[in-house]
Protein backbone atom coordinates (compact mmCIF):
# COMPACT_ATOMS: atom_id res chain seq x y z
CA UNK A 1 0.00 0.00 0.00
CA UNK A 2 1.45 3.28 -1.19
CA UNK A 3 -0.41 6.87 0.32
CA UNK A 4 0.75 10.25 -1.11
CA UNK A 5 -0.41 12.54 1.69
CA UNK A 6 -0.19 16.57 1.83
CA UNK A 7 -0.27 18.46 4.88
CA UNK A 8 -0.46 22.97 5.04
CA UNK A 9 -2.69 23.03 8.06
CA UNK A 10 -0.48 26.20 9.26
CA UNK A 11 2.81 27.12 7.61
CA UNK A 12 4.71 24.26 6.07
CA UNK A 13 3.70 23.13 2.38
CA UNK A 14 4.50 19.12 2.42
CA UNK A 15 3.87 16.36 0.79
CA UNK A 16 5.19 12.88 1.42
CA UNK A 17 5.17 8.99 0.12
CA UNK A 18 4.61 6.04 2.26
CA UNK A 19 4.72 2.69 1.76
CA UNK A 20 2.50 0.31 4.38
CA UNK A 21 6.41 -1.20 4.86
CA UNK A 22 7.35 2.10 6.53
CA UNK A 23 9.26 2.96 3.41
CA UNK A 24 9.58 6.72 3.66
CA UNK A 25 10.17 7.46 -0.43
CA UNK A 26 9.68 11.06 -0.39
CA UNK A 27 9.24 13.88 2.34
CA UNK A 28 9.23 17.48 1.18
CA UNK A 29 8.73 20.19 3.06
CA UNK A 30 8.72 24.00 1.76
CA UNK A 31 8.66 26.45 4.52
CA UNK A 32 7.51 29.61 5.04
CA UNK A 33 9.98 30.77 7.98
CA UNK A 34 10.75 34.15 5.89
CA UNK A 35 7.29 35.09 5.31
CA UNK A 36 6.48 34.37 9.06
CA UNK A 37 9.13 36.49 9.94
CA UNK A 38 7.96 39.57 7.77
CA UNK A 39 4.91 39.12 9.86
CA UNK A 40 5.83 38.79 12.61
CA UNK A 41 4.14 35.39 12.96
CA UNK A 42 1.54 32.78 10.20
CA UNK A 43 -0.40 35.53 8.35
CA UNK A 44 -3.37 33.76 7.45
CA UNK A 45 -4.11 34.96 4.16
CA UNK A 46 0.02 35.60 3.09
CA UNK A 47 0.55 31.77 3.79
CA UNK A 48 -2.41 30.47 2.00
CA UNK A 49 -1.28 32.08 -0.78
CA UNK A 50 2.41 30.55 0.07
CA UNK A 51 0.95 27.64 0.39
CA UNK A 52 -1.28 27.57 -3.02
CA UNK A 53 2.35 27.80 -4.62
CA UNK A 54 4.25 25.42 -2.33
CA UNK A 55 1.76 22.45 -2.27
CA UNK A 56 2.09 21.93 -5.92
CA UNK A 57 5.33 22.02 -5.95
CA UNK A 58 6.02 19.87 -2.93
CA UNK A 59 4.24 17.46 -4.81
CA UNK A 60 6.15 17.88 -8.26
CA UNK A 61 9.23 17.49 -6.27
CA UNK A 62 8.01 14.18 -3.98
CA UNK A 63 6.92 12.14 -7.22
CA UNK A 64 9.95 13.00 -8.93
CA UNK A 65 12.25 12.14 -5.49
CA UNK A 66 9.75 9.11 -5.53
CA UNK A 67 10.39 8.47 -9.22
CA UNK A 68 6.77 7.60 -9.31
CA UNK A 69 3.79 9.26 -11.41
CA UNK A 70 0.37 9.66 -9.36
CA UNK A 71 -1.15 6.28 -10.94
CA UNK A 72 1.05 4.32 -8.70
CA UNK A 73 -0.14 5.60 -5.48
CA UNK A 74 -3.05 3.57 -4.13
CA UNK A 75 -4.46 6.73 -2.10
CA UNK A 76 -4.35 10.01 -1.22
CA UNK A 77 -4.47 11.61 2.02
CA UNK A 78 -4.37 15.12 3.55
CA UNK A 79 -4.69 17.26 6.97
CA UNK A 80 -8.54 17.88 7.47
CA UNK A 81 -7.76 19.55 10.71
CA UNK A 82 -7.13 20.99 13.05
CA UNK A 83 -5.78 24.02 11.72
CA UNK A 84 -5.46 27.53 9.94
CA UNK A 85 -8.90 27.70 7.54
CA UNK A 86 -7.03 28.93 4.45
CA UNK A 87 -4.19 27.02 4.80
CA UNK A 88 -5.68 23.69 5.26
CA UNK A 89 -7.97 24.02 2.39
CA UNK A 90 -5.59 24.45 0.13
CA UNK A 91 -4.04 20.51 0.86
CA UNK A 92 -7.29 19.51 1.03
CA UNK A 93 -8.63 20.65 -2.35
CA UNK A 94 -5.07 19.58 -4.12
CA UNK A 95 -5.47 16.67 -2.24
CA UNK A 96 -9.41 16.11 -3.84
CA UNK A 97 -8.32 17.45 -7.08
CA UNK A 98 -5.43 14.78 -7.29
CA UNK A 99 -7.91 11.82 -6.04
CA UNK A 100 -10.48 12.82 -8.82
CA UNK A 101 -8.23 12.99 -11.75
CA UNK A 102 -6.27 10.09 -10.97
CA UNK A 103 -9.46 8.02 -9.68
CA UNK A 104 -7.98 7.32 -6.51
CA UNK A 105 -9.81 7.15 -2.28
CA UNK A 106 -9.39 10.30 -0.72
CA UNK A 107 -8.49 10.53 3.36
CA UNK A 108 -8.74 13.38 5.90
CA UNK A 109 -6.37 13.04 8.83
CA UNK A 110 -6.26 14.59 12.14
CA UNK A 111 -3.42 16.67 12.31
CA UNK A 112 -2.57 15.69 16.14
CA UNK A 113 -3.71 11.99 15.93
CA UNK A 114 -0.83 11.74 13.01
CA UNK A 115 1.84 13.64 15.71
CA UNK A 116 0.40 11.07 18.14
CA UNK A 117 1.11 7.95 15.99
CA UNK A 118 4.35 9.19 14.17
CA UNK A 119 6.26 6.63 16.40
CA UNK A 120 4.30 3.55 15.07
CA UNK A 121 6.16 4.97 12.14
CA UNK A 122 9.57 5.61 13.11
CA UNK A 123 10.11 2.87 16.05
CA UNK A 124 11.48 -0.47 16.08
CA UNK A 125 9.88 -0.98 18.85
CA UNK A 126 6.73 1.25 18.71
CA UNK A 127 4.72 2.11 22.58
CA UNK A 128 2.32 -0.16 23.21
CA UNK A 129 -1.67 1.26 23.85
CA UNK A 130 -2.24 2.65 26.46
CA UNK A 131 0.39 5.38 26.11
CA UNK A 132 0.83 8.76 26.75
CA UNK A 133 1.19 11.49 24.32
CA UNK A 134 2.74 15.03 24.88
CA UNK A 135 1.85 17.16 22.25
CA UNK A 136 3.90 20.22 22.06
CA UNK A 137 4.02 22.31 18.64
CA UNK A 138 3.28 25.59 17.77
CA UNK A 139 -0.94 25.14 18.01
CA UNK A 140 -1.03 22.38 20.90
CA UNK A 141 0.15 22.04 24.22
CA UNK A 142 -1.57 19.01 25.53
CA UNK A 143 -1.12 15.70 27.03
CA UNK A 144 -3.19 12.84 25.29
CA UNK A 145 -3.90 9.15 26.82
CA UNK A 146 -3.70 7.40 23.62
CA UNK A 147 -6.08 4.20 24.39
CA UNK A 148 -6.26 3.07 20.37
CA UNK A 149 -5.82 3.74 16.93
CA UNK A 150 -8.66 6.27 17.05
CA UNK A 151 -9.34 6.56 20.68
CA UNK A 152 -7.54 9.19 22.66
CA UNK A 153 -8.68 11.02 25.58
CA UNK A 154 -7.01 14.83 26.61
CA UNK A 155 -5.86 14.55 29.92
CA UNK A 156 -4.71 17.99 30.24
CA UNK A 157 -4.46 21.20 27.66
CA UNK A 158 -3.27 24.26 27.79
CA UNK A 159 -5.44 27.53 28.97
CA UNK A 160 -3.61 30.05 26.68
CA UNK A 161 -0.82 29.83 24.54
CA UNK A 162 0.85 26.52 22.93
CA UNK A 163 4.24 25.95 24.95
CA UNK A 164 5.63 26.64 21.22
CA UNK A 165 3.94 29.77 20.69
CA UNK A 166 5.36 30.82 24.06
CA UNK A 167 8.90 29.77 22.48
CA UNK A 168 7.79 32.02 19.33
CA UNK A 169 6.94 35.25 21.38
CA UNK A 170 9.74 35.16 24.07
CA UNK A 171 12.00 35.15 20.97
CA UNK A 172 10.03 37.90 19.49
CA UNK A 173 10.54 40.15 22.94
CA UNK A 174 13.97 39.39 22.75
CA UNK A 175 14.49 40.51 19.53
CA UNK A 176 16.04 37.57 18.40
CA UNK A 177 17.68 37.82 14.61
CA UNK A 178 14.86 36.20 12.14
CA UNK A 179 17.33 33.28 10.41
CA UNK A 180 16.19 31.05 7.42
CA UNK A 181 17.89 27.83 8.98
CA UNK A 182 15.97 27.97 12.40
CA UNK A 183 12.42 28.35 13.74
CA UNK A 184 12.04 31.35 16.60
CA UNK A 185 12.05 28.09 19.43
CA UNK A 186 15.18 26.64 18.20
CA UNK A 187 16.98 30.16 18.22
CA UNK A 188 15.95 30.78 21.58
CA UNK A 189 17.28 28.10 22.75
CA UNK A 190 20.66 28.30 21.54
CA UNK A 191 20.72 31.33 22.72
CA UNK A 192 19.92 29.84 26.63
CA UNK A 193 22.64 26.91 25.78
CA UNK A 194 25.64 29.34 25.33
CA UNK A 195 27.50 30.82 28.63
CA UNK A 196 26.21 34.16 30.24
CA UNK A 197 27.81 37.13 29.55
CA UNK A 198 28.45 40.31 31.53
CA UNK A 199 27.19 41.45 34.22
CA UNK A 200 25.22 37.90 34.49
CA UNK A 201 28.59 35.71 34.07
CA UNK A 202 28.99 37.13 38.41
CA UNK A 203 25.84 38.09 38.91
CA UNK A 204 22.91 35.33 37.64
CA UNK A 205 19.27 36.82 37.06
CA UNK A 206 17.16 34.97 39.83
CA UNK A 207 14.94 32.43 38.14
CA UNK A 208 11.83 33.06 36.66
CA UNK A 209 8.81 31.07 38.61
CA UNK A 210 7.25 28.28 37.34
CA UNK A 211 3.57 28.40 35.95
CA UNK A 212 1.20 26.65 38.36
CA UNK A 213 4.01 25.32 40.82
CA UNK A 214 1.57 23.08 42.85
CA UNK A 215 1.48 25.25 46.19
CA UNK A 216 1.07 28.21 44.21
CA UNK A 217 -2.43 30.15 45.11
CA UNK A 218 -3.08 30.13 41.06
CA UNK A 219 -2.31 26.35 40.87
CA UNK A 220 -4.99 25.88 43.48
CA UNK A 221 -7.35 28.06 41.88
CA UNK A 222 -7.26 26.36 38.81
CA UNK A 223 -7.53 23.15 40.14
CA UNK A 224 -10.89 24.26 41.61
CA UNK A 225 -12.03 25.36 38.39
CA UNK A 226 -10.75 23.07 35.90
CA UNK A 227 -10.25 20.12 37.88
CA UNK A 228 -7.54 18.36 36.18
CA UNK A 229 -3.82 19.42 35.17
CA UNK A 230 -3.64 22.14 32.98
CA UNK A 231 -0.73 23.84 31.37
CA UNK A 232 -0.34 27.47 31.09
CA UNK A 233 2.18 29.96 29.61
CA UNK A 234 0.36 33.84 29.73
CA UNK A 235 2.04 34.73 32.94
CA UNK A 236 5.62 33.39 32.29
CA UNK A 237 5.42 35.52 29.29
CA UNK A 238 4.31 38.47 31.16
CA UNK A 239 6.78 38.30 33.40
CA UNK A 240 9.61 37.62 30.67
CA UNK A 241 8.12 40.66 28.84
CA UNK A 242 8.47 43.05 31.75
CA UNK A 243 12.30 41.73 32.63
CA UNK A 244 13.65 42.17 29.02
CA UNK A 245 12.30 45.74 29.35
CA UNK A 246 13.76 46.31 32.41
CA UNK A 247 17.18 44.93 31.41
CA UNK A 248 16.87 47.20 28.28
CA UNK A 249 16.10 50.23 30.29
CA UNK A 250 19.41 49.65 32.64
CA UNK A 251 21.36 49.55 29.28
CA UNK A 252 22.41 45.55 29.53
CA UNK A 253 23.43 44.75 26.14
CA UNK A 254 20.87 42.61 23.92
CA UNK A 255 23.08 39.82 23.35
CA UNK A 256 23.54 39.30 27.27
CA UNK A 257 19.89 39.99 27.18
CA UNK A 258 19.37 37.27 24.86
CA UNK A 259 21.38 34.33 26.61
CA UNK A 260 20.32 34.78 29.97
CA UNK A 261 16.75 35.40 29.51
CA UNK A 262 16.56 32.74 27.32
CA UNK A 263 17.48 30.17 29.84
CA UNK A 264 15.45 31.33 32.51
CA UNK A 265 12.38 31.23 30.42
CA UNK A 266 13.50 27.85 28.78
CA UNK A 267 13.76 26.86 32.43
CA UNK A 268 10.44 28.00 33.93
CA UNK A 269 8.81 26.38 30.52
CA UNK A 270 10.40 23.65 30.46
CA UNK A 271 10.07 23.40 34.18
CA UNK A 272 6.21 24.11 33.84
CA UNK A 273 5.58 20.84 31.31
CA UNK A 274 8.15 18.67 33.43
CA UNK A 275 6.57 19.44 36.78
CA UNK A 276 2.92 18.53 35.32
CA UNK A 277 3.47 15.39 33.84
CA UNK A 278 5.34 14.35 36.37
CA UNK A 279 1.77 14.95 38.89
CA UNK A 280 -0.35 12.93 35.94
CA UNK A 281 1.85 9.80 35.73
CA UNK A 282 2.56 9.85 39.61
CA UNK A 283 -1.55 9.80 40.33
CA UNK A 284 -3.79 10.35 37.67
CA UNK A 285 -3.97 8.11 34.73
CA UNK A 286 -3.95 4.18 34.36
CA UNK A 287 -0.61 2.83 34.39
CA UNK A 288 1.36 3.46 31.18
CA UNK A 289 4.63 2.41 29.92
CA UNK A 290 5.48 4.96 27.01
CA UNK A 291 5.30 8.66 26.85
CA UNK A 292 5.64 9.89 23.34
CA UNK A 293 6.79 13.54 22.77
CA UNK A 294 5.83 15.57 19.84
CA UNK A 295 5.55 18.49 17.61
CA UNK A 296 8.58 21.53 16.76
CA UNK A 297 9.07 21.81 20.54
CA UNK A 298 10.13 17.91 20.89
CA UNK A 299 12.98 19.20 19.10
CA UNK A 300 14.41 20.94 22.64
CA UNK A 301 17.36 19.16 23.79
CA UNK A 302 16.74 21.03 27.73
CA UNK A 303 12.96 19.41 27.44
CA UNK A 304 14.51 15.61 26.39
CA UNK A 305 17.23 16.28 28.99
CA UNK A 306 14.58 17.40 31.98
CA UNK A 307 11.81 14.70 30.64
CA UNK A 308 14.48 11.42 31.38
CA UNK A 309 15.73 13.08 34.78
CA UNK A 310 11.70 13.47 35.63
CA UNK A 311 11.04 9.83 34.57
CA UNK A 312 13.78 8.30 35.97
CA UNK A 313 13.26 9.79 39.65
CA UNK A 314 9.63 8.39 39.45
CA UNK A 315 8.65 5.03 41.66
CA UNK A 316 9.88 1.53 39.71
CA UNK A 317 6.34 0.90 38.09
CA UNK A 318 5.98 4.54 36.93
CA UNK A 319 8.57 4.94 34.95
CA UNK A 320 8.08 5.35 31.47
CA UNK A 321 9.96 5.12 28.03
CA UNK A 322 10.35 8.15 26.14
CA UNK A 323 9.72 7.88 22.46
CA UNK A 324 10.43 11.31 20.54
CA UNK A 325 10.18 11.01 16.24
CA UNK A 326 13.21 11.16 14.48
CA UNK A 327 14.74 14.92 14.67
CA UNK A 328 14.28 15.24 10.99
CA UNK A 329 10.69 14.39 11.44
CA UNK A 330 9.87 17.45 14.25
CA UNK A 331 12.86 20.07 13.94
CA UNK A 332 9.61 22.59 14.76
CA UNK A 333 8.62 21.44 10.88
CA UNK A 334 5.45 20.02 10.02
CA UNK A 335 5.64 17.02 7.88
CA UNK A 336 3.20 14.74 5.92
CA UNK A 337 5.00 11.39 6.23
CA UNK A 338 2.91 11.10 9.72
CA UNK A 339 -0.16 11.95 7.84
CA UNK A 340 0.18 9.30 5.05
CA UNK A 341 1.14 7.10 7.86
CA UNK A 342 -1.92 7.54 10.13
CA UNK A 343 -3.97 7.31 6.72
CA UNK A 344 -1.92 3.64 5.95
CA UNK A 345 -2.97 2.47 9.76
CA UNK A 346 -6.72 4.14 9.40
CA UNK A 347 -6.99 2.12 5.90
CA UNK A 348 -5.48 -1.13 7.62
CA UNK A 349 -7.97 -1.23 9.96
CA UNK A 350 -10.66 -1.35 7.57
CA UNK A 351 -11.39 3.00 6.69
CA UNK A 352 -14.01 3.33 4.12
CA UNK A 353 -12.57 6.51 1.35
CA UNK A 354 -14.37 9.56 2.27
CA UNK A 355 -16.83 11.45 0.45
CA UNK A 356 -15.27 14.44 -1.97
CA UNK A 357 -17.55 16.95 -0.70
CA UNK A 358 -16.73 16.15 3.31
CA UNK A 359 -15.58 19.83 4.85
CA UNK A 360 -12.52 20.72 6.30
CA UNK A 361 -12.36 21.08 10.19
CA UNK A 362 -10.06 24.01 11.47
CA UNK A 363 -11.26 23.15 15.03
CA UNK A 364 -11.49 19.57 15.53
CA UNK A 365 -10.82 17.92 19.38
CA UNK A 366 -8.62 14.27 19.18
CA UNK A 367 -11.53 13.14 21.46
CA UNK A 368 -14.05 13.18 18.22
CA UNK A 369 -12.21 11.70 15.86
CA UNK A 370 -14.10 10.63 12.56
CA UNK A 371 -17.54 11.21 14.16
CA UNK A 372 -18.98 12.36 11.24
CA UNK A 373 -17.70 9.31 9.49
CA UNK A 374 -19.70 6.10 8.45
CA UNK A 375 -16.84 3.59 9.72
CA UNK A 376 -15.74 5.28 12.98
P1 LIG B 1 0.49 22.39 15.13
O1 LIG B 1 1.24 21.13 14.89
O2 LIG B 1 -0.11 22.45 16.48
O3 LIG B 1 -0.46 22.75 14.05
P2 LIG B 1 2.81 23.79 14.20
O4 LIG B 1 2.68 22.97 13.00
O5 LIG B 1 3.05 25.24 14.04
O6 LIG B 1 1.55 23.58 15.15
P3 LIG B 1 5.24 22.41 14.78
O7 LIG B 1 5.72 22.67 13.39
O8 LIG B 1 5.09 21.03 15.24
O9 LIG B 1 3.95 23.23 15.12
O10 LIG B 1 6.23 23.13 15.79
C1 LIG B 1 6.62 24.48 15.62
C2 LIG B 1 6.80 25.09 16.98
O11 LIG B 1 7.87 24.42 17.67
C3 LIG B 1 7.19 26.54 16.89
O12 LIG B 1 6.42 27.25 17.82
C4 LIG B 1 8.67 26.55 17.28
O13 LIG B 1 9.09 27.73 17.90
C5 LIG B 1 8.73 25.39 18.23
N1 LIG B 1 10.09 24.84 18.29
C6 LIG B 1 10.79 24.25 17.32
N2 LIG B 1 12.01 23.89 17.73
C7 LIG B 1 12.10 24.26 19.02
C8 LIG B 1 13.12 24.16 20.02
N3 LIG B 1 14.29 23.61 19.76
N4 LIG B 1 12.83 24.63 21.26
C9 LIG B 1 11.63 25.17 21.54
N5 LIG B 1 10.65 25.31 20.64
C10 LIG B 1 10.87 24.86 19.41
FE1 LIG C 1 2.16 19.89 13.81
Amino acid sequence: LTVLALESSADDSCCSIITSSRQILANVVIKQHLLNAQYGGIHPLRAQEAHAAGVPLAIAQALSEARMKLEDVDAIAYTRGPGMYGCLSVAAGSAKALATSAGKPVYGIHHMQAHALTPLLTELEPPEFPFLVLLVSGGHTQLVLAKGLNEFRIVANTLDNSVGDAFDKAARLLNLPASSTHNPGALLEQQASLPSLPPFDTEPLPPFPIPLSPSSSASKQHKRQHGGPVFSFAGLLTHTGRVVESLRKEGVREEAIWREVGRRFQVAAVGHLVQQIRGVLKTKVERVKGLVVSGGVASNLYLRHQLQAMSDALPPGRKVKLYYPPLELCTGIDNAAMIAWTAIVRIQAGARPEEYGLPIRPKWSLEDLYDDLPDR
